[in-house]
């Protein structure tokens, strides 16, 4: 459905996408992950035909879209777009909004239409508002329907949900994939939460200072991270320093971790070994202690910060009924399956 090829973007003489590739399938969700000013908008514009590619191409069901030298108008696309303001028409109401992209459909299919995306977005209780009268919800989900209804190829949003309640944030991301899923759409949201990410997307590219430093799953992005910045940025975790002393073995401060497959390393490598909080497990009976440092009450867990023997900072998930003392030693117990670990030098 979409591929984007070595694609870079410039504005004056700053380089703000750098060699970018990605594909999404036709009816997969993909989702652009990254902090503020990495260039998540631009690229979604470049692929949207706002603006043109300085090298690269952009394909659209087989097409060529974008090139150095051609672009295929915005309209020509098949793409709809939900920008991060909503940009609804002030002066229309919420149905007159979404009917705004069917005025070439007969009147009986286009009211067909209205109606269909009205009852999928939950709109049927005001469209007949106008933008000024709506909470920002409600704004958002007339936007997305506007965006939906004429069927584009292609529906690209840019932070959709960055004006919500943050504890709402997860749950509409998940219905809004299930509306999608429902319609068939193939679509890429933009976003600096993780969270949105994940209960939203089929796939994350996770990008940094106009890069893209890996397109994959979330389970993979946890758990396979590309590199130490993936490593960082996706979930919690520390990196311990570590020497490889077998294929499948890592001594590190908090003993010697066994990964179920060989790490690649050649015996003696200095490596960092990522340590996720659901790595360490809080066992009352393990010799291994740790110091309670700090902890935070999620709800079932508390996410514990401890520190080793000599110092080092760790981080556990340990169920919420274990309620230990900020300054008390409790048994710990390394359990990790697969080791993620990079060669120290690159590590960050
Ligand atoms: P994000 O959406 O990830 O926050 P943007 O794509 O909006 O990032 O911006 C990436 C960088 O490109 C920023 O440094 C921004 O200032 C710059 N930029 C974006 N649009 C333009 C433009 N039209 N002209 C010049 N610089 C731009
Ligand atoms: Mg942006």
């Amino acid at each position: 459905m979409l591929e984007v090829k070595n694609l870079t973007v410039a504005f004056d003489d700053k380089t703000v996408i750098a060699a970018v590739s990605l594909r999404l399938q036709r009816g997969n969700i993909g989702c652009l992950l990254g902090p503020s000013g990495c260039g998540k908008t631009t690229l979604l514009r470049t692929i949207a035909g706002f603006e043109q590619p300085g090298t690269g191409e952009v394909w659209l069901n087989d097409r060529m879209a974008s090139s150095p030298n051609a672009l295929l108008q915005v309209e020509q696309r098949g793409v709809g777009m939900v920008f991060q303001d909503f940009a609804l028409f002030p002066h229309l109401t919420a149905e007159d909004n979404i009917a705004f992209g069917l005025q070439c459909l007969p009147d009986a299919a286009r009211q067909t239409r209205i109606d269909e995306v009205v009852q999928m977005l939950a709109i049927a209780d005001f469209r007949h508002k106008h933008p000024h009268q709506l909470s920002g919800g409600q704004q958002q989900r007339v936007a997305i329907a506007r965006a939906l209804a004429p069927r584009p190829h292609l529906l690209l949003l840019d932070e959709p949900f960055s004006n919500m309640d943050v504890e709402l944030r997860e749950q509409i991301a998940r219905e809004l994939r299930t509306i999608l899923k429902q319609d068939g759409m193939t679509a890429i949201l933009v976003t600096h939460n993780q969270l949105e990410a994940f209960a939203m997307a089929d796939e994350i590219g996770v990008i940094r200072d106009g890069g893209l430093l890996q397109w994959d799953s979330a389970f993979n992005l946890y758990h396979r991270p590309s590199g130490p910045q993936v490593a960082d940025f996706i979930g919690e975790g520390v990196f311990l320093d570590g020497i490889a002393i077998s294929p499948t073995q890592i001594k590190t401060e908090l003993g010697v971790l066994t990964g179920a497959a060989p790490h690649g390393h050649a015996p003696q490598t200095q490596v960092s070994v990522l340590i996720r909080p659901d790595d360490i497990v809080h066992d009352d009976n393990s010799k291994q202690t740790a110091t309670v440092r700090d902890k935070v009450f999620r709800g079932a867990e508390f996410l514990y910060t401890l520190t080793l023997p000599n110092g080092t900072r760790i981080l556990s998930l340990v169920p919420s009924h274990h309620d230990h003392a900020i300054g008390e030693d409790i048994g710990i117990r390394p359990q990790l399956d697969h080791l993620v670990l990079f060669q120290s030098d690159i590590a960050m």
